[in-house]
């Protein structure tokens, strides 16, 4: 007996050596002190013995027995403290690495630019509407003076939806839903995102435009230009030098289109104002009174102008951006510097 008991003990604490994850240590544990273990089969032929052989040899496997469970506890134990200090290591913060900083996001230069045109209007008064980016054929030309086979439509090269449903090519649609829920005085900007089927350096098929217009009783053109000069010297500096020259768009008669002084060469001559000294900036013009008929205003009794221009155009000379494109390609490097 006390040989098998030598031989059994030295074989457990060998598998247990040789365990290396707790699993292990448990299947070697099970395997010897469980109730169906090697241990417990000895026990069991104790009862065959004489009465003083099973006690000396109940005591030896007790000992034993005792000697291999703490020897399981400890292998469990140390097990345990080498998974602990293996997690340690993994999770060790190197305190001498430099932070990673936050950067805070920014408004979109484009945004800048509407949300200081909008500051510049509100302080004259002016309320900010919005309209729908997909809009029946009927607001975006038709009430606007331009009939199916109006000629002006190729002016603008439109995406359909169907015949009567497209993507508004201006914010112009606005001005008529404004003017069909409400009646004059009005004073309103309406900026927003128009589309366009064209793609180069200065146009992309998606853009935003600036529409606003005034209606009342007496609304001159001297109005117009007092409004956009204050406008164009709020946005550009007091001393920009402003040109009105006559237009022609079907929703305004008479029509202007309205310049100031090229901001990259001061008028000598550049590559931005194609030579000619000026940039041109914003359309505009008396409201038609084919536009008043179609929302039921009198133009007998009421006139009124108003304006569009393209916020991109005004971005691009505001911060010297030559590709209109830059704006869309969301390269941080180009947004962080605004
Ligand atoms: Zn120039």
């Amino acid at each position: 007996m006390s040989g098998r008991l030598e031989k059994l003990a030295s074989e457990a604490l060998g598998e247990l050596s040789g365990a290396s994850v707790i699993e292990d240590a448990l299947q070697v544990k099970t395997k010897y002190l469980g109730r169906k273990g090697s241990v417990a089969s000895l026990l069991k032929e104790l009862g065959a013995l004489s009465p003083e052989e099973r006690k000396k040899a109940g005591e030896a496997i007790n000992a034993v027995k005792a000697t291999l469970e703490e020897a399981f506890d400890a292998k469990i134990a140390s097990i345990e403290a080498a998974g602990r200090a293996e997690k340690l290591r993994n999770e060790r913060v190197d305190i001498t690495l430099p932070g990673r900083r936050v950067r805070p996001g920014r408004l979109h230069p484009v945004t800048q630019v509407m949300e200081e045109i909008e500051e510049i209007f509100s302080g004259l008064g002016f309320d900010v509407a919005e309209g729908p980016e997909v809009e029946l054929d009927y607001y975006n030309f038709e009430a606007l003076n331009l009939p199916k086979d109006h000629p002006a439509r190729d002016m603008q090269d439109t995406f359909y939806v169907n015949d009567e449903v497209l993507l508004r090519t201006h914010t112009s649609p606005v001005q008529i839903r404004v003017m069909e829920k409400e009646r004059p005085p009005l004073r309103v900007i309406a900026p927003g995102t128009v589309y366009r089927r064209d793609s180069d350096i200065t146009h992309t098929p998606m853009f935003h435009q600036v529409e606003g217009f005034m209606v009342d009783k007496g609304v001159t053109f001297s109005n117009l230009k007092g409004v956009l000069t204050h406008f164009l010297h709020s946005l550009f500096g007091e001393k920009t030098e402003i040109r009105f020259r006559p237009s022609f768009f079907p929703f305004t008669e008479p029509s202007a289109e309205i310049d100031i002084r090229c901001v990259m060469c001061n008028g000598s001559g550049c590559r931005v104002c194609k030579g000619s000294g000026w940039l041109e900036i914003l359309g505009a013009g008396m409201i038609h009174p084919e536009v008043f008929r179609s929302v039921k205003y009198d133009p007998e009794e009421y006139t009124g102008f108003a304006f569009g221009l393209g916020i991109e155009r005004i971005a691009m000379l505001k911060y010297g951006i030559e590709d209109i494109r830059m704006f869309f390609e969301n390269d941080l490097r180009f947004l962080r510097q605004f």
